[in-house]
């Protein structure tokens, strides 16, 4: 005797599958990004300059990150990724770093965040639309 009841639940074993298919539809959102605000090229070009403080108090090429611009921004508002300088994690996140107080640090290292930017931008041939 044939048993055939494993055929029949074929049926019900698609409905699964389509299923699974609708919940894949759901993605997650991509967080909002405005146009021109990123841009990896740059953002590469900005930490192969290497960090822009210890160049200045003379110890040549420093590995680096990027630190965006946090004058004028906050409250919904965003740097761009070309408004960034190079800073090596000391002088970026560390103890003598921007982050743990602008003012302090700008006053220390006698440079402005902004003036940094400038600098930087201008290193790289880039020119600001404002
Ligand atoms: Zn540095
Ligand atoms: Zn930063």
């Amino acid at each position: 005797m044939l048993k055939r009841s494993g055929f029949k639940s074929r049926g019900s074993g698609f409905k699964a599958a389509a299923g699974e298919l609708r919940r894949s539809k759901f993605k997650k959102k991509h967080t909002k990004r405005k146009e021109g605000y990123s841009n990896p090229d740059y953002m590469s070009k900005v930490a192969a300059l290497g960090c822009a403080i210890c160049a200045m108090l003379g110890y040549g090429w420093v590995a680096c990150e990027v630190h965006h611009r946090r004058t004028g921004t906050g409250g919904g508002r965003r740097a761009k990724d070309t408004d960034t300088c190079p800073l090596c994690p000391n002088h970026h996140t560390g103890s003598d770093g921007i982050h743990q107080g602008r003012k302090n640090w700008e006053l220390r290292f006698g440079v402005t965040e902004l003036g940094l930017i400038e600098e930087t931008q201008q290193k790289l041939g880039f020119i600001s639309e404002s």
